[in-house]
């Protein structure tokens, strides 16, 4: 089979130059310049054409210029006119708003185009025979290539780079022939593909169920011609855009909180419907720094590595957390925008955030894995009802790390299912408060999920050890500072340095 006899049969089904090239395996860029990439697999130009071209241009005769110019297969998908079409709708539509440098295209197209390929596939099965392959498409399918020439096409003229994470444009296109090729198939689907009389179990007409089952080794030419022409018909009308629906990327956003208060919740804290405390971290945090992203804040979801208890601060070099917010208008944070949103936070008095920035997705298994090889540490306020011995004080001076057991604390019993957990605990490091003889400063490297005040007080013996009982004394604790979380995550950036 050579490429002109080839190419002057898809010429003669009223196939496009675009689909010309996709039957003759064009790839990329050979698409940019249809001529010379003819001339370059021995094809010669049509000559008709330009003739074609004359009577579009004198505008005479619109009808017959539709006639000529929608291709049989295509369904004129790779036009210029459906190509002008896609741009401007795209342009009409809220496209503006989103600040995005990437973007990705995401089309949906009618089935017809589907039925249309293998019309074509049988066609040129009987014009070329075993030349043609019955497992292997003889066309660069249209998905693939709308990625090979719409793409490049729209993001050129849109003046963005591709990303299959960028801003994805969701566009819907129809053809009129589509609900009567649909009712067509669905009888010629169950003459195809007879549902077994033991289950008649209903098979759904999908694009999937085409692209899998629909092929000539799977339908034979005869039973499809019964339902559609080989080759498939000429049409009149062009592929139609019914919808443009904008999904901005997912944008992550990370720094570290420091808490500063002991009156604040982790998130949101309602109790039987009542809100207990009238902020959290959460909230703070999502109200300064969302808006710049999206308009719609309830859709954002926080996450950090671990938690505190509400009377609970954390100090040092604060807690890692991030935020995800879907459909996001915007993909960048500039240092001074970056540095606005701490300082707001920081005016909370509550809350205090730094090394904000925009991270790649990928990076939230950072905080998503591994939390129980964490290593934790803590500063804990502690009291005994005497004053602290010279054998207490080394009794709490652990250096070699050793394993407790630990039963869910009463206090969360609501919310955590009751297990007795074992926890490694590092180190313990404890000195006398300058004011009071019978307090303890206590440092502690815990394993993450160990429950500290438990660990300090024992809780009726639900903890074992506890430095309770590991002093023999009943020991209650005051106050609790996280002051360091192991994961080096994410990186430090200074947002009041705006030189970049
Ligand atoms: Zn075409």
């Amino acid at each position: 089979m050579k490429n002109q006899d080839l190419v002057e049969y898809l010429r003669s089904c009223g196939v496009c130059e675009i689909c010309q090239l996709r039957y003759l395996k064009a790839r990329g860029a050979e698409y940019r310049n249809i001529n010379e990439t003819l001339q370059k697999l021995d094809v010669k130009l049509n000559e008709n054409v330009e003739n074609e071209e004359l009577v579009i241009s004198d505008g005479i005769q619109p009808s017959k210029r539709a006639r000529l110019g929608v291709c049989s297969t295509c369904l004129g998908l790779f036009s210029k006119d459906f190509q002008n079409e896609l741009l401007n709708s795209i342009l009409a539509s809220d496209f503006a708003k989103y600040d995005c440098q990437k973007i990705v295209l995401a089309i949906c197209l009618p089935m017809s185009l589907q039925l249309r390929q293998l019309a074509m596939w049988f066609a040129l099965q009987r014009k070329f025979g075993a030349s043609i392959d019955e497992n292997n498409p003889p066309d660069v399918p249209i998905k693939e290539a709308v990625k090979l020439i719409l793409h490049p096409i729209i993001c050129e003229k849109l003046a963005k780079g591709y990303d299959a994470n960028g801003l994805m444009i969701n566009i819907d296109l129809t053809h009129s022939l589509e609900d009567e090729e649909v009712q067509k198939l669905v009888k010629l689907n169950k003459e195809a593909f007879p549902a077994k009389a033991s289950h008649q179990k209903r098979i759904e007409i999908s694009r999937g169920l085409l692209e899998k089952q629909y092929q000539p080794s799977k339908v034979k030419a005869e039973t499809y011609e019964k339902y559609f022409q080989i080759p498939c018909s000429n049409v009149e009308e062009s592929i139609k855009l019914t919808s443009i629906d904008l999904q901005g990327p997912l944008i992550c956003v990370a720094g570290r909180y420091r808490k500063l208060s002991r009156e604040l919740s982790h998130t949101p804290w309602i109790l039987n419907g009542q809100r207990l405390m009238e902020d959290s971290i959460e909230e703070i945090i999502i109200r300064h720094v969302g808006p710049h992203f999206t308009e719609k804040l309830g859709k954002i979801t926080f996450m950090s590595s671990g938690r505190e208890d509400v009377d609970v601060r954390c100090l040092g070099k604060g807690r890692p957390f991030v935020l995800e917010i879907p459909n996001a208008r915007r993909t960048c944070l500039t240092k001074d925008e970056a540095f606005a949103m701490e300082r707001a936070v920081d005016a909370s008095g509550m809350v205090s955030i730094h090394h904000l920035q925009v991270v790649p997705r990928e990076e939230l298994t950072h905080i998503k894995t591994g939390e129980e090889q964490k290593k934790k540490f803590y500063r804990a306020l502690c009291a005994l009802h005497e004053p602290v011995s010279v054998k207490i004080l080394e009794q709490l001076q652990i250096s070699a790390s050793f394993n407790i057991q630990q039963k869910t604390p009463i206090r969360v019993l609501h919310r955590r299912p009751l297990h007795t957990r074992p926890r490694t605990i590092y180190s313990v490091n404890a000195r006398v408060h300058r004011e009071n003889p019978k307090a303890l400063i206590i440092d502690i490297v815990t394993q993450a999920g160990t429950y500290i005040k438990e660990l300090v007080h024992g809780e009726f013996g639900r903890t074992t050890p506890s430095l309770s009982s590991i002093i023999g004394k009943p020991m209650d604790i005051q106050a609790l500072d996280v002051v360091g979380i192991d994961l080096d995550w994410p990186h430090e950036v200074d947002n009041s340095k705006q030189k970049e």
